[in-house]
Parts: C-alpha cells; sequence; structure tokens
C-alpha cells in the first residue's frame, strides 16, 4: 500500500515544520502549504489522504479552506482535521457541521497529533468498506441496527428509539466528535425543532442504561460528544 499523504495547511513556518517532521518520521508522506490559497491549489493538484488544516490563517481562513473543500465532489471525502487555537470551541463545532472530522487544539504533542491522523486514515478507509448495516461489537456492547438492539455482553439494553439512534450515530464512527447539532440532525432528522439541552438529556439517559460501560460515551467539553475508541476493560 502506497504511504498515507497528508497536507499540511499552516502558517506558522515552526509548526508546521514540526508537524512535518512528526508524520514523516511515522512513515507518513507530508506535503505543506503557508495559507489557504496555497492549500486549496495543492489539494486541487493532487487529492491528498488528509488535510491538518489551521484553523487561523492568514486570507482565506481555515473555515473557508473547509466549506469549498467539502463543497467540492472531487474533495468532499477527504478527511479534515482541524487544528485550532485553544478554547475555539465554537469555531470547532462550525468546523464539524462542515464536515470535519476533527480536531487538535494548540499546543499538542507531536505523538498525539500522529495517533489522531492515524485514527482518521484508518475510519476513513473502513469508511468505504464498512456497511451501515453491520453489526457494531466494541467491547462488551453490541449494536445490531437490523434488529434495532443494544446488547451489553449478553443483556438486551432497553433503549428509545431517538436514544438508540444517536448511540448508533456515535459507535458507528468511534473517536470520532460530534457537535450536538451533528447529532440532533441526524437522530431526529432535520425538520425537528429542538435545543441543544435535548441532546445531553438523551445521552444521560443512554449513559445510564449502559451502566458500568456508561464511559463509553464522551463527552467532549464545550463541543459535544464521542463513542470511545478503545473499548471499554471490565
Ligand atoms: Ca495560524
Amino acid at each position: 500500500m502506497p504511504k498515507p499523504r497528508v497536507l499540511i495547511v499552516e502558517d506558522e513556518a515552526d509548526i508546521r515544520e514540526l508537524i512535518e517532521y512528526a508524520l514523516t518520521r511515522e512513515g507518513l508522506e507530508a506535503e505543506t502549504a503557508a495559507d489557504g490559497t496555497a492549500g486549496l491549489a495543492a489539494v486541487r493538484r493532487r487529492v491528498p489522504d488528509l488535510v491538518l488544516l489551521d484553523l487561523m490563517l492568514p486570507g482565506v481562513d481555515g473555515l473557508e479552506v473547509c466549506r469549498r473543500l467539502k463543497a467540492d465532489d472531487a474533495t468532499s471525502k477527504v478527511p479534515i482535521i482541524m487544528v485550532t487555537a485553544k478554547g475555539d470551541e465554537s469555531d470547532v463545532v462550525l468546523g464539524l457541521g462542515l464536515g470535519a472530522d476533527d480536531y487538535v487544539a494548540k499546543p499538542f504533542s507531536p505523538k498525539e497529533l500522529v495517533a489522531r491522523v492515524q485514527a482518521v486514515l484508518r475510519r476513513s478507509r473502513s469508511a468505504t468498506s464498512v456497511n451501515d448495516k453491520q453489526v457494531i461489537d466494541h467491547g462488551p456492547v453490541r449494536i445490531d441496527p437490523n434488529r434495532h438492539k443494544v446488547f451489553v455482553l449478553d443483556d438486551e439494553v432497553p433503549l428509545t428509539a431517538t436514544e438508540f439512534r444517536i448511540l448508533l450515530y456515535l459507535a458507528s464512527r468511534p473517536g470520532r466528535v460530534f457537535s450536538r447539532d451533528q447529532i440532533l440532525a441526524f437522530a431526529l432528522g432535520p425538520n425537528t425543532i429542538v435545543t441543544d439541552r435535548s441532546v445531553d438529556v438523551h445521552i444521560r439517559a443512554i449513559r445510564k442504561k449502559l451502566g458500568e460501560h456508561r464511559d463509553l460515551v464522551e463527552t467532549v467539553r464545550g463541543i459535544g460528544y464521542r463513542f470511545s475508541e478503545e473499548p471499554a476493560v471490565h
């Protein structure tokens, strides 16, 4: 298999070089762009396997780059990991809504960054082969989309239809963060009027029903929720 190619869009040279070094050391191929316009041009020249996208860029900013990549059929499937300043939760939520896959907040460790990149690459590879109706086995939890049933070990967990949809949505992409808006849109449909808080209420109910495996549904402060990538060991 050829080396995965990552495009790094980052205006700060030190950070750009740090990321490039960390990725190439782990056997990935890296290309760099110093601003949004150069980043878009690089993607059009040769579509990468993943884009690491700084949000605070001069000129065309990161969110706009994300918007344009997702709006173009040729590039809409390329996974994007946003690189954000600490405390930029509202931009992260916007970016997730635009279709970005994940984010890393500065300052980050190179090790953490590489792990995120590899996780998203893994997910994007498996996403092309996974059937939506496939049973999800995640440690002690089994989610069966065909029968609309969830089991912890062999015990069925009695979820409501909405709770089931939320859990299925999160668990179909372990490790990926979803904003409350994304969860609502998926679980309740786009035409339902609900508040953010109702997601929290559903999540609380799901956790309660998962009992000792409640930690599988993780809170990402200021952003939303994700399903743990590591199956819980109890
Ligand atoms: Ca920047």
